[in-house]
């Protein structure tokens, strides 16, 4: 059988691209790619001339049983997404998932990635950590979602677009407060590289202008029950894992 490489690629410097995530995109016999356009600029500035399949959100059910087989003959493929870490806010997960229950080997690259990029630099506690992506779009579910959240005792790593960053920002200081600790990292690795540190009543500021991709950080909750939680019995680990 063939190998699954998850090679992860640069979040916007080219130079961030491992030496081995280079010799695997030109050695493996197919690229399968989030989209093929993007990386084809990426296999291009790297004279990689590996030939690529879509894979994306949108045909991944589709795609997976060719995939399978593809690998099942001997063929090595290497699954990228547009930036960072394949399966981390990216597509992937599924593929992974059949390829290990299908018994193929599936080798991972380390490389770029926002949230531990952006967590290592914030100031934050780097461990526990919690990463969650993406919230919900609509805001009475990115409220609920994040209730859940607010005594949670890790740092919380959330990824969010430039055009919600404002709305979720307000979200963030009215669910879990104007004065708790938060980081906003923004086009990291890239010429306009910035860290906003403050409280999350101060850092509403930085959604006044938005441009670019953002990581936001928030920083431990106390670990405590929600008032309004039902009376938990057991351990105080116990309690603590029935509020969040
Ligand atoms: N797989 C990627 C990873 O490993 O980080 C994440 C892909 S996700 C579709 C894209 C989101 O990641 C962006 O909306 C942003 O929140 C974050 N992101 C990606 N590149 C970034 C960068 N250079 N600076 C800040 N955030 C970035």
């Amino acid at each position: 059988t063939g190998t699954l490489f998850l090679v992860p690629t640069p979040i916007g410097n080219l130079d961030d691209m491992t030496v081995r995530a280079i010799d695997t995109l030109r050695s493996v016999d197919l690229i399968a790619a989030e989209d093929t356009r993007h990386t084809g600029q990426l296999l291009s500035h790297f004279d990689i001339e590996t030939r690529q399949i879509s894979f994306h959100e949108h045909n991944t059910q589709q795609r997976i049983p060719e995939l399978l087989e593809k690998l099942r003959a001997g063929t090595n493929i290497a699954q990228v997404s547009d930036a960072g870490m394949p399966s981390i806010s990216d597509p992937g997960t599924e593929l992974v998932a059949a390829a290990t229950q299908a018994g193929i080997p599936v080798v991972p690259l380390p490389g770029p990635n926002a949230g531990l990029t952006a967590l290592i630099a914030s100031g934050l506690a780097p461990q526990p950590f919690t990463f969650y992506g993406f919230l919900p779009r609509k805001v009475t579910e990115q409220a609920a979602t994040l209730t859940n959240w607010v005594h949670h005792p890790t740092t919380l790593i959330f990824y969010e677009a430039p055009h919600r960053l404002g709305k979720t920002l307000t979200t963030m200081a009215q669910v879990f407060g104007d004065e708790r600790q938060a980081v906003v990292a923004r086009e990291l690795t890239k010429k306009f590289e910035e860290f906003n540190r403050g409280t999350l009543g101060e850092l509403q500021a930085v959604a006044a202008n938005p441009r670019g991709e953002y990581v936001i950080l928030i920083a431990p909750g106390d670990g405590q029950l929600p008032v309004s939680a039902p009376q938990a019995t057991g351990t105080v680990t116990e309690q603590v894992q029935a509020a969040i």
